[in-house]
């Protein structure tokens, strides 16, 4: 197999993957902060990090992968300003913040079924941890902290080369982060928020520092540490966290170890999903979740093949029309696998060797997964046993996760919620003008057409993939 090659957001240099424990992966990622629906630009960063870890497991790694749920503490504004999501949510829909954490959690784990991203092995959720935070906090508190008012902020000067994995020096955050009173530096951080006098949260500890609850990026340092030792292998999250959430977890990580290490040899970061219109926002009404894709009558594949189709390091830019182009791609590639299934029933098998290496070398290369697909594409059209070609494809999908050993076209057929004809009418009706066309009756084939079309049924004859028809809401 080719050497695993990833690029390394810390030195912004692709780099050779060594494990810190041979044999072992150690993936750690920044999960979701549970108030709200995670829009499909949020899922971009788990189709990512799975893609990740199933190219570990391909190469033979034990992977350890963690992703967290953040049920408390992340504030409106990244970089410790405004109020905690969470409480915001709660407070808007008056229900307890259990209740709203407990519902999108669940809403997030069906999005992460839907996209085949594989089950990590700990979900962990961040208020579990709170002890552990606030020992973790105890043991960097001296060197490393002062108290405010608002609670107990790290000190950014007192670890080796802050905001080196942003590319910022120490005063630059001064734009970017809200100033609060006291602080030393811009760039200073809560890790601990004092609930303030007369208040009580729904969510509140006792610690050292009076009644409160952790800092967002507290959270991560300390769950990543619990679950995997630092240093572990790669740390996982989108390009925004970059800037502030992740050069604050290295900050602590290096207090903690009393050393220059940020904690993970390396950090990797996804691109953003954008939308021109806005529709990516979580306060848009009717906003881009992986339900309304299939709301529309997408199979939420087709959305994973899209991300798959793009470098992770790459934006990607959102359109209906992009997301049916990966739709039909992943049509074709399911048909040529069911052809090939159909084939290799009454066939023998070569064992030949069938381009399997050429893919790991491409994924091997920073996770080029949009040549993988092209190479699944040709093995499925290329000559050859069709059981050597299957078992190809079935081995190079264990990397993209498209479901390809189960997935079939009349999986593929979903009804947009919005339809008002079910298929067995579909199919009757076709079934009706195909008599009627075989009579020469033009005027009742015409006018069965037209009744579909008035429906949202496109006719699709003699289209070269046998397709047929399609609902097009
Ligand atoms: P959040 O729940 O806001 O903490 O976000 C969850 C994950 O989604 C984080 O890793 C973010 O960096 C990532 N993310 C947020 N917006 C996008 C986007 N438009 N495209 C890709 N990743 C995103
Ligand atoms: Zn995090």
């Amino acid at each position: 197999m080719t050497e695993l090659r990833l690029f390394n957001s810390l030195t912004r240099q692709i780099e050779p993957f060594v494990p810190v424990h041979p044999g072992e992966a150690r993936v750690y990622t920044c999960g979701p902060t549970v108030y709200n629906y995670p829009h499909i630009g949020n899922m971009r960063a788990y189709v990512f990090a799975d893609t990740l870890g199933r190219v570990l497991s391909y190469k033979g790694y034990k992977l350890n992968h963690v992703i967290n749920i953040t049920d408390v503490g992340h504030l409106t504004d990244d970089a410790d300003a405004g109020e905690d999501k969470m409480e915001k949510m709660a407070a808007e829909k008056a229900q307890s913040i259990w209740d709203i954490a407990r519902h999108y959690t669940e809403a997030y784990w069906e999005d992460i079924k839907a996209l085949n991203i594989r089950q990590p092995a700990h979900w962990s959720i961040a208020t579990d941890y709170v002890p552990a935070m606030i020992e973790f906090a105890k043991s960097i508190a001296d060197k490393h902290c002062y108290e405010l008012e608002g609670g107990l902020y790290f000190d950014t000067s007192t670890v080796a080369n802050y905001g080196a994995l942003a590319r910022a020096k120490t005063e630059d955050g001064e734009g970017r982060i809200e100033e609060v009173e006291g602080k030393r530096h811009a760039a200073d951080f809560a890790i601990w928020r004092k609930t303030p006098e007369g208040e009580t949260r729904q969510m509140e500890w006792d610690s050292p520092w009076g009644k409160g609850a952790p800092g967002w990026h507290l959270e991560c340092s300390v769950m990543s540490e619990a679950l995997l030792g630092l240093p572990f292998d790669i740390h996982t999250g989108g390009i925004d966290h970059r800037e502030i959430h992740h050069p604050n977890e290295i900050a602590q990580n290096q207090a903690r170890c009393h050393s220059d290490s940020s904690g993970a040899n390396i950090w990797m970061h996804n691109n953003f999903l954008i939308e021109r219109s806005g529709k990516m926002s979580k306060s848009s009404g009717e906003f881009l979740r992986v339900q309304l894709l299939i709301d529309k009558g997408f199979h939420p594949l087709a959305y994973r093949l899209m991300c798959l189709q793009a470098h992770y390091r790459s934006e990607l830019e959102f359109s209906w029309e992009g997301l049916q182009a990966a739709f039909v791609r992943l049509k074709r590639m399911v048909m040529g696998v069911e052809n090939l299934r159909q084939k290799a029933s009454s066939e023998p098998s070569g064992q030949a060797d069938m381009s399997i290496y050429q893919a790991d070398d491409r994924v091997s290369n920073d996770l080029n997964t949009a040549e993988v697909i092209v190479i699944v594409e040709s093995i499925a059209a290329m000559k050859g046993y069709a059981q050597d070609r299957l078992d190809a494809i079935y081995k190079i999908d264990e990397m993209l996760g498209l479901n390809f050993a189960s997935l079939t076209r009349q999986d593929l057929r979903i009804r947009p919620k919005a339809a008002i004809i079910t298929e067995a009418e579909i199919e009757t009706a076709l079934a009706a003008r195909k008599e009627a066309r075989a009579a020469k009756d033009f005027a009742r084939s015409d006018a069965i057409r037209d009744n579909l079309i008035a429906k949202g049924v496109e006719v699709m004859d003699g289209d070269p993939m046998g397709w047929d028809w399609r609902l097009d809401i």
